[in-house]
């Protein structure tokens, strides 16, 4: 069954060559970035500082700390799963990134409030409501082209843009103030981007036209049925989590990090395992989730090492690097602009270098483009490699070794996220569109929650912990990289024989 998703806006090419509709979906996503990596860019350093002095943190060790960052990380991405569900089912994409702009929002307010028993409740509402909207948002810009429309990648292209415009706006608003003048202000200032991205989108979802209006067709009853189990379970995860708040149920930070991380695995095996198995896909269906399941797997390992940027690379910033410009001392976060930055930067020219090679008919498979991630990846880690070797010589150490790093991140990441995104858009089975930009964000889950453990691996013991984790991080990617090359070696070669 095909989703009864209109068309409209195709043939329009008001915005840079691209439907209107992408500027509604790009503001929304830069205030929703805005937030999230603005809070994102504080939480390691609000819960690992001490708990007295100028604008005391939560003095959490580096392990609890970075635990639960991982965990946060990877709930926001896991929650894409239930948040494409509801979406594909019950309440069509534009409704379910409104609903989830305000809980984000929400989430960002309760944070501000200058109390620690309200924390984990602020992040658990962020949590949520990125859940509904940050893959739903994904879809719909899929859905604003027909299919084949060439304009899709590139609108991924554009749209990746208002991600990273959005973040370094976070870096800079909220690290200055949470770290200058109060983490509660940092954490006042991401709700009210959000609430700009909320007001925004109000007003110009109408530009939208019909894409992703509405959910799945199904019968009524069906539909019915799936509201009340939903129900069941949103109040089922409500009493966990009050229970959770109240501190009735207690956990290790670390320990949950892990059992998390198995679960995540054990969902993604189950869905691929679903996908290929059960789904009563067509043969070429099955190819291609065949296909993004390896992309999957590589994009997990891409984004444990991203997410080190906000946990333990954070860390090393504030503890064993200058961070002094011309006498002013620059908060830890501003080094993270260096992402944004390097994104708005090189997108056009990846971009263009893969449009050339398309013309000579070389440009890389999808595969090809996720080895090149991996290479970046492991040069990065190199690199960091060096500088805490220098910093156990003499610490603080210069900013241009976390720079250089994080330009090797960009690389990685224009080679494998948006390519990530326009593979997911292509390659999933129709029906299942919703769900499939849910298991995308999975993959950025999972990532998450491992980049949490080796952060706190690699912080045990300050700098002398770094390096064997760092080392090991190289070897993994490397070989990913190479497996990457070799399946794409072998899909060419198949292809080829067929032809
Ligand atoms: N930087 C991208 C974003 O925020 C991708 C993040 C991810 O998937 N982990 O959308």
């Amino acid at each position: 069954m095909a989703t009864n998703v209109k068309k409209s806006n195709t043939d329009d090419t008001w915005f840079f060559g691209h439907p209107k509709g992408l500027v509604t979906l790009f503001f929304t996503e830069m205030w929703e970035r805005m937030s999230y990596y603005g809070m994102r860019a504080l939480l390691v350093l609000y819960m690992s500082g001490a708990v007295t002095g100028f604008n005391p943190g939560l003095g959490f060790t580096q392990i609890d700390a970075q635990a639960i960052y991982g965990i946060y990380v990877g709930m926001v991405y896991f929650m894409c799963i239930p948040g494409g569900w509801l979406a594909d089912n019950i309440l069509g994409y534009q409704r379910a990134v409104m609903i989830g702009a305000v809980i984000i929002a929400l989430g960002h307010f309760t944070l501000a409030l200058p109390l620690t028993q309200t924390f984990f409740l602020g992040l658990t509402l962020v949590v949520l409501g990125t859940g509904l909207l940050k893959s739903n948002i994904s879809t719909i810009v899929g859905q604003l082209y027909k299919d084949g429309d060439a304009r899709r990648t590139s609108g991924y292209t554009i749209f990746y843009m208002s991600i990273n415009i959005g973040s370094f706006l976070g870096f800079l608003i909220c690290s200055y103030l949470g770290e200058k003048i109060g983490w509660h202000w940092g954490f006042g200032a991401a709700g009210i981007g959000m609430l700009f991205g909320v007001i925004q989108y109000y007003y110009f979802r109408g530009l939208l036209g019909n894409a992703g209006i509405k959910p799945n067709d199904m019968p009524d009853e069906q539909r019915q049925v799936y509201i009340k189990w939903s129900r069941v379970t949103i109040a089922l995860m409500g009493a966990v989590i009050v229970a959770g708040l109240l501190g009735f149920i207690s956990v290790d930070p670390r320990a949950f990090a892990e059992y998390f991380l198995y679960f995540l695995g054990v969902v993604a095996a189950i869905y691929f395992a679903y996908l290929l198995l059960l789904a009563g896909l067509s043969s070429q269906e099955k190819k291609n989730v065949f296909l993004l399941m390896i992309l999957f797997v590589a994009a997990m390992f891409f984004w444990s090492g991203f997410d080190q940027s906000g946990g333990s690379l954070s860390i090393f910033a504030r503890d064993y690097t200058d961070l002094s410009v011309v006498g002013y001392v620059i908060p830890v976060g501003w080094l993270q602009f260096a992402n944004p930055l390097f994104v708005v930067i090189f997108a056009p020219i990846f971009a263009g270098i893969w449009t050339n090679l398309a013309r000579v008919n070389l440009n890389p498979s999808y595969p090809l483009k996720f080895a090149i991630g991996m290479f970046f990846m492991a040069i990065s880690f190199l690199v960091m490699i060096a500088a805490v070797e220098l910093a156990l010589v003499s610490a603080p150490v210069g900013m241009q070794w976390l720079i250089i790093t994080y330009l090797l991140h960009t690389w990685g990441e224009l080679a494998l996220s948006p390519v990530g995104l326009a593979a997911f858009s292509e390659y999933s089975p129709k029906k299942y569109q919703g769900q499939m930009f849910g298991l995308w964000f999975l993959a950025s889950a999972l990532g998450g929650v491992l980049a949490g453990l080796l952060g706190g691996d690699a912080l045990v013991e300050g700098l002398e912990s770094m390096t064997p984790v760092f080392d090991s991080m190289i070897q993994f990617y490397v070989v990913a990289g190479i497996v990457l090359v070799l399946f794409a070696s072998v899909s060419y070669y198949l292809r080829s024989r067929n032809n």
